[in-house]
């Protein structure tokens, strides 16, 4: 096998290459050393090797390079791709089982060398997370207090408050995301002296560990502490999978080159604010207030209440300390505090376990304290984490995507599952009342609201977990009312659904929003997004057309659709001079064009995703309600009020909806946008670097993207990334527009040379379409900047604010529909593969209609294992699969 060795040597470091024979000495700077390897490397290369004695204790590849210690395995894994081995286990074991190991560990494990500051700190942070579906733990170190460099927030599914603040004049109302008590503070401090913080200069030398098969992280500190003393802080934490309500520490402390005093401090601190999104500070942010707090022997508990929505969080931690340590109990205002004090002896262990349950009135009736104490006795660490690992492995039978022939993108599609998981699993949300934010439970970033972001997750459940895709989709039944009002508002009828929905189901979007770069405040008209309804048809239709859960049709996924349907019937308008309905005062997904150049007033004309979706709505709806015994429809249009006079105009709107399609097939925007001035991109390109926000670059000079032909992401293209070209050539057909057979091509192309990807969500849209068209280098491109988004934070700061479940949900989606090729959208299961070039087997499962199916899908195989009969059509043949066995068949279509 072919491999390069790097043998670090104080301020050197001698590369070997073993394909051309040579060693050569660098500097020990990384960027030569990232450089160099880059021109080196070739494709026959199978690992990097480092040698020379590790100095960290942490890891066994830590080195010197740019003057500081740094585990070079985890940089150059990531740059190059390879497993990074050490010259050590590759003596130990032989090559092929030090990269088998590589690959075991570093798929399932999302590990960090060192401490940041700031975002980059943050972003590791958010992903570092531990959570249940039920709350989300931020991976900050336990010592951290927040601040610009550590945020230890707890997000808790569905608890929101609303505040007031005045700003300019304006009174804004802000429902945010509630940061509830922290509970998984716990710091010491040696003789008396300054409480250990988890700052740079602090830090020796630390390692953190994410292990997501059984979601236990390991943070690992040397700290030095006064006069040159050392203690070794091990801390994992364990958020219960099974028991949704509790989360585990243990916390161990061993000072390395001293024996004194040490003092452990445990706090549940209930004085925490919203502070986690530097752009929202100037609003108000004190959402609890704290009703009770004790602290007493082991137990700490603070009580506390949000102060407009009323949702009571009660938090207890149990606190256990080693033998003979008496703890002292002291309270403050809003802090429950534990202080232990003890001699300690060099290298001595000492462990504290601090065992948290947290309740809300949210989903829980009576005594919350009583609920909270009994939870938090129960487990200690060890129990907690085996209960934690063992409902772990039950999810990731389900949901595991084995990707073999590319490491890399197996460790991120895992991150991606994990941390969907971390934001609503099986385990915790069977009876919540909530639905997926757009960043999870990690952050506080759009303030926990729900947008149409669920069109890139439900689906995602809907395959592996359809129980809890109903309860999301519950989530928004239950806000049918707030829909209404909120259409009425605004002289509609039925439910207009809000662009940003909370606790309420009340709009939340911004009126106005603060440009971080010019600092100025500007009018927000995103909520004209009045897509996000039609994401919330699609996803009931999705989950009807997979799972044939006729209850939920009939008695809540109907009533949605009407509701949705009625809505835009109301909004479309008859234009008797084109005899096509339009819709006006929108905005499609591009949110960079809110409104026409000059304009005053925000909204768009026709915009083609909105108008085209819509469509193929309004056909859909008349085919469901054929799946309706005829009492039961009759019922619901009574109960709902939808006439025969509605159905009429559904169906005329539905055949007539206008679009703005040019002759070589490019669909318009929205009515006027090809008329807007072509953008300079590659001047922008030069003069910024990265334009991912040009709408903020634009408006900071003083001018408006709605002047160019500038797309934020996928827009009219998002229509193929909903449904088959098939499906798309029909509502066509239907609208009566005649397209060119290239049309797909036209488009992609067209909108990809006019689109900055300024959100997460767009590469992978384009990447979905860029195979279709098969043009598989770009969808490889865009996929794997996709994987990134979080894991590199691409964005450059916004996943310290929380990870996006969009694109990590899509990662996966897109795996299976465009890479696995299967296809859910027909009657029947299609599988079409076309795995990427390095890919060589893609194993996963899911459900189709009743039927759990394991695909193992190969170059040359598509192996199926059912456990009911199936007919499935594999790259154009028909099967008929039940068990291991796939007989193909024949299929007569008369
Ligand atoms: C995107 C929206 C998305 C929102 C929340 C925005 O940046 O443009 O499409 O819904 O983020 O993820």
């Amino acid at each position: 096998m072919a491999v390069i060795k790097l043998a670090f040597k104080k301020s050197q470091i001698i590369v070997t290459d073993s394909i051309i024979k040579k060693s050569i000495n660098l500097k020990s700077d990384l960027a030569h050393l990232k450089a160099h390897l880059k021109k080196s490397l070739k494709p026959e290369h199978e690992a990097i090797i480092i040698e020379g004695q590790t100095q960290s204790s942490f890891s066994n590849a830590a080195h010197q390079i740019d003057g500081k210690l740094s585990d070079v395995r985890l940089i150059l894994m990531d740059e190059t791709k390879l497993p990074i081995l050490t010259g050590e286990a590759v003596d130990k074991t032989g090559l092929a089982d030090a990269i088998t190991a590589f690959y075991d560990h570093h798929t399932w494990h999302l590990d960090y060398h060192g401490v940041d500051s700031g975002k980059k700190e943050c972003s590791k942070e958010s992903l570092l997370t531990v959570g249940n579906g039920f709350f989300g733990l931020r991976g900050a170190f336990v010592e951290a207090k927040a601040g610009d460099d550590h945020y230890p927030a707890t997000y808790i599914a569905g608890l929101f408050n609303q505040l007031a603040t005045t700003i300019d004049e304006h009174e804004l109302v802000n429902e945010d995301f509630v940061n509830a008590p922290n509970a998984q503070f716990i710091t010491f401090r040696v003789n008396g002296g300054r409480w250990f913080s988890p700052e740079a200069e602090n830090i020796i030398d630390c390692y953190r560990s994410l292990n997501l098969k059984t979601g236990e992280l390991t943070i690992k500190v040397l700290a030095s502490v006064e006069d040159g003393k050392e203690i070794l802080i091990t801390t994992k934490k364990v958020a219960n999978m099974k028991c949704r309500h509790q989360y585990a520490l243990s916390y161990e402390l061993i000072p390395v080159n001293f024996s004194g005093e040490i003092e452990v401090c445990s706090q549940i601190d209930g004085s925490i604010i919203n502070n986690g999104v530097a752009r929202y500070r100037s609003l108000a942010s004190k959402h609890l207030k704290v009703k009770e707090v004790i602290s007493r022997e082991a137990v700490a508990y603070v009580d506390s209440v949000t102060v407009q929505s009323d949702i009571e969080v009660a938090t207890v931690a149990w606190l256990d300390v080693p033998q003979n340590m008496v703890i002292k109990n002291e309270v403050e205002e809003e802090i429950a505090i534990q202080k232990v004090r003890f001699d300690a002896k060099v290298n001595e262990s000492y462990l504290f376990e601090k065992r948290v349950a947290i309740y809300t009135s949210l989903e829980t009736d009576g005594n919350l304290f009583q609920h909270a104490q009994n939870t938090a006795r129960e487990n200690n660490y060890a129990m907690a984490k085996k209960e934690s690992a063992s409902s772990w492995g039950e999810l990731w039978q389900q949901i595991d995507i084995e990707v073999t022939g590319d490491w890399y993108s197996q460790k991120l599609l895992r991150l991606h599952n994990f941390h969907l998981m971390v934001s609503a699993s099986p385990f915790a949300n069977y009876d919540l009342d909530a639905s997926i934010g757009a960043r999870g439970l990690h952050g506080e970033s759009y303030r926990g609201n729900i947008f149409w972001d669920e069109i890139f997750i439900l689906p995602y459940y809907i395959l592996h977990f359809p129980e809890i895709a109903k309860q999301m989709l519950m989530y928004r039944y239950k806000r049918i009312p707030a829909a209404k009002d909120y259409a009425k508002e605004h002289g509609y009828k039925g439910a207009m659904f809000p662009w940003q929905s909370g606790l309420y189901g009340d709009e939340q979007s911004q009126v106005f929003h603060l440009n971080p770069l010019s600092g100025k405040w500007g009018k927000d008209y995103s909520s004209l997004q009045r897509h996000v309804g039609l994401a919330i048809a699609y996803n009931i239709w999705y989950y009807y057309h997979v799972t044939e859960d006729k209850e939920f049709l009939k008695q809540y996924g109907m009533e949605m659709l009407l509701e949705i349907a009625r809505f835009w019937i109301s909004k479309a308008i008859y234009n008797p001079e084109t005899k096509r309905y339009d819709i006006h005062k929108v905005m499609g997904p591009n949110e960079f064009h809110d409104k026409y150049p000059g304009a005053e007033e925000g909204g768009l004309t026709n915009n083609a995703y909105t108008n085209m979706t819509l469509a193929w709505f309004l056909k859909q709806l008349a085919r469901l309600k054929l799946h309706l015994p005829a009492n039961k429809l009759g019922e619901l249009m009574e109960k709902v009020g939808f006439t025969d006079t509605e159905w009429q105009k559904a169906d005329d709107i539905m055949k007539h909806l206008a679009l703005d399609i040019k002759g070589d097939g490019t669909i318009g925007q929205y009515e006027g946008f090809f008329a807007l001035q072509e953008f300079d991109w590659d001047y922008y390109r030069g003069k910024y670097g990265n334009i991912y926000r040009l709408d903020r670059l634009l408006k900071a000079e003083g001018k408006s993207a709605n002047d160019y032909k500038v797309t934020k992401q996928a827009d009219t293209l998002m229509t193929f990334y909903n449904f088959d070209k098939l499906q798309i050539d029909r509502i066509l057909q239907e609208l009566d527009y005649e397209m060119p057979s290239n049309y797909l091509e036209a488009n992609l192309h067209y909108y990809l040379a006019r689109t900055s990807h300024g959100s997460t969500l767009s590469r992978i849209v384009h990447a979905q379409l860029a195979t279709e068209i098969e043009d598989y280098e770009l969808a490889w491109q865009l996929f794997s900047e996709a994987l990134d988004s979080d894991y590199n934070d691409i964005q450059g700061g916004t996943t310290a604010e929380g990870i996006h479940t969009g694109v990590m949900a899509a990662t996966l989606l897109v795996t299976l529909n465009t890479f696995a090729g299967v296809n859910v959208r027909q009657d029947m299961l299609t599988i079409n593969p076309k795995l990427p070039k390095t890919w060589e087997k893609l194993a996963f499962k899911l459900c189709f209609k009743g039927v759990n199916l394991e695909v193992v899908i190969t170059r040359d195989n598509v192996n199926i294992l059912a456990d009911s009969d199936i007919l499935l059509e594999i790259e154009g043949q028909f099967f008929q699969c039940f068990g291991k066995n796939c007989k193909k068949v024949q299929r007569f279509i008369c």
